[in-house]
């Protein structure tokens, strides 16, 4: 490394760690994220994420704690639209590997496999364009959060019948009372998440 290229990073460095505070060294995830009471409808308790993702140290904070519990073998992440692509996306780069979308109905301008599922609030469908998968290649789901399960599980059927083999799974955020989480593990993955609010 050269001296210019060594010196500006140290002051990188230096000037990135003078700024922090230690409560952005270790950011208290769960006080980021905004909840937002009966959205969209009546009775949901919204975990909105856009008030982590806003705050720079909880976010890293955030995509380090996802990183730090990825199993040896991941050779793909994928994540499912819209606020999966935000931590799947970054996680990827984090770990060095590919990301695939899973993507809302339409979206994709080639053939594609797609599922349909119910939501906590309504239902939807995701395509998967196959290509984007070797044969048996471990893909790790990625979303910001996991309620009933609908959603993810509908994600692993995809990625299977692509050829994927979808073990694991990780979420920012579980509703443990919803049993997303166990219904994974009936399906033979297991799923990690950062923060658990009860009671939803
Ligand atoms: P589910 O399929 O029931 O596990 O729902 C998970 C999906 O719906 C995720 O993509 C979430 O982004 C979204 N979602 C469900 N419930 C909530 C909630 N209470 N707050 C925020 N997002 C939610």
């Amino acid at each position: 490394m050269g001296r210019c290229q060594a010196e500006a990073q140290g002051r990188l460095i230096s000037t990135g760690r003078a700024g922090l505070t230690p409560e952005d060294r270790h950011p208290d995830l769960r006080a980021l994220i905004r909840t937002v009471p009966d959205f969209p409808k009546p009775g949901i308790q919204f975990r909105d994420i856009t008030t982590l993702i806003a705050h720079g140290p909880g976010l890293a904070a955030t995509i380090e704690a996802l990183a730090g519990a990825v199993p040896a073998g991941i050779a793909a992440v994928a994540g499912i639209e819209a606020r999966g692509f935000i931590f799947g996306t970054a996680l990827a780069t984090r770990l060095g590997l590919g990301f695939v979308p899973l993507r809302k109905a339409g979206k994709l301008p080639v053939p594609t496999i797609a599922e349909d599922y119910a939501l906590e609030y309504g239902e939807a469908r995701i395509e998967l364009d196959p290509t984007l998968i070797d044969d048996g290649e471990h893909v790790l789901l990625v979303d910001d959060l996991i309620a009933t399960g609908g959603t993810a599980l509908a994600g692993v059927a995809l990625l299977r019948r692509a050829g994927a083999v979808c073990d694991h799974a990780a979420f920012v955020i579980d509703l443990p009372d919803l049993g997303g989480a166990d219904r994974l593990r009936e399906a033979g993955v297991s799923a990690h998440s950062l923060i658990a609010f009860d009671g939803d």
